[in-house]
């Protein structure tokens, strides 16, 4: 998969630009604040129909503009595609798949990315949310269903959060707690089941190029962990929705005394093991970074394995942040597909990777060799 061209009209700092990529590597380089990021993101939303910097549209349009437009032409599943994403604020967001109207989340049947951000380095060492978002944005990359579910989970759950919250001053309000309860519950049971089989892939994926960029053969083991008393994730969708209700109703009481909802899967995480040991507590920072990697390229090789087509990998100013060793080991692996890299003038990357050299300044494109 590759995006070829892509036009952006009001797009943050970009007034009117058209950016042609190389179908390989792409280096974006630039001084700070000029808009290599910005154009990392207008990349992102081809496959995602959000940033991954803002859940909040209106700051996407640049400040002289009252909307944006973002259209690309594109190479994916072996054709020539468009994907164009008009955004007025006030307005629903526009996006149009070979001029037919698509939702966000049916992007990703047209095209996949997979972003490495510095952010992406802490992901061993931080909490639980970190890793919960890594499963959720991969598997919707894959499963488009599993958003929607994932979609409705979060709204049952913001509403038991103001019942339970709320119920001091309007006791009523606890006649419904039971029924967001029971909805959680039967989206729960769908998603344990996504989420322990992309664990599961990840596994397999992420152990050898573990295994080979740690040089003296580390093994990488991931688990997921879910609420207590499921025994097994990949059993029946039946069979865990009770016990997931089991849960439930024995927190009931100390969910409504405390005010919060105390159980479900949105407190889920994946277990980073390396060499039998919790990643999170005894790897150095040189192991949790490198884990990390190993954890994106794989991300990459399951979307490889699903699409028989490489996804577009977007590396943020990742680069500048790792030493040598592990910038090697990044640039020896990515190839067969198309890149995009962003980083500083002075850090000579562009000189490393070959491809194409795209030098941004101002919101504007000033040179391309
Ligand atoms: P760095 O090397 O520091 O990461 P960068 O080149 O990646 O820099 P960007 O994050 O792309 O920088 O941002 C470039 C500029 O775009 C920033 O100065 C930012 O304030 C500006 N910007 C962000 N949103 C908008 C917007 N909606 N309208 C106009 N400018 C914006
Ligand atoms: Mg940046």
């Amino acid at each position: 998969m590759k995006v070829n061209r892509i036009a952006l009209t009001g797009f943050r700092n970009y007034e009117w630009e058209t950016i042609d990529f190389n179908g390989e590597t792409n280096v974006i380089y630039g001084s700070n604040a000029q808009g290599k990021t910005n154009l990392i993101e207008s990349v992102f939303m081809l496959a995602y129909g959000r940033s991954f910097r803002t859940r909040f549209d209106k700051e996407l349009v640049n400040f002289q503009y009252s909307s944006t437009d973002i259209l690309a032409d594109l190479t994916s599943h072996g054709r020539e595609q468009t994907v164009n994403i008009q955004i007025r604020p006030g307005n629903p967001k526009k996006i149009l798949v070979n001029g037919v109207k698509k939702s966000a989340n049916e992007l990703s049947q047209t095209l996949n990315v997979v972003l490495f951000c510095p952010d992406d380095l802490n992901l061993i060492k931080e909490g639980a949310a970190v890793r919960r978002r890594l499963l959720d944005s991969a598997i919707g990359q894959i499963r488009p269903q599993y958003n929607e579910i994932l979609t409705e989970y979060n709204r049952l759950f913001e509403h038991k959060t103001r019942i339970l919250k709320d119920w001091h001053e309007k006791p009523s309000l606890l006649d419904t707690l039971d029924e967001f309860s029971e909805g959680m519950c039967r989206c729960s049971a769908r998603l344990i089941r996504y989420r322990a089989a992309y664990t599961a892939r990840l596994r397999e994926a992420s152990a050898p190029i573990h295994r080979d960029f740690s040089g003296d053969g580390e093994k990488l083991d991931l688990h997921y962990q879910t609420v207590s008393t499921v025994t097994n994730p990949f059993s029946s969708e039946k069979e865990i929705y009770y016990e997931i209700c089991d849960h439930q109703e024995k927190h009931r009481r100390a969910e409504i005394e405390s005010g919060q909802c105390l159980t479900g899967i949105h407190k889920d995480d994946l277990e980073i093991m390396i060499n039998g040991n919790s990643a999170r507590n005894f790897a150095s920072q040189g192991q949790a970074r490198t884990a990390a990697l190993s954890i994106k390229l794989a991300e990459r090789e399951i979307l490889l394995s699903e699409t028989g087509e490489y996804p577009i990998l977007l590396l943020d100013d990742v680069l500048s942040e790792l030493d040598r060793k592990r910038q090697e080991f990044i640039l020896n692996r990515i190839g067969g597909g198309q890149t995009l890299i962003t980083c500083c003038e002075d850090e000579g990357i562009s000189g490393r990777t070959g491809g194409k050299v795209i030098y941004v300044e101002k919101g504007r494109v000033k040179s391309c060799t």
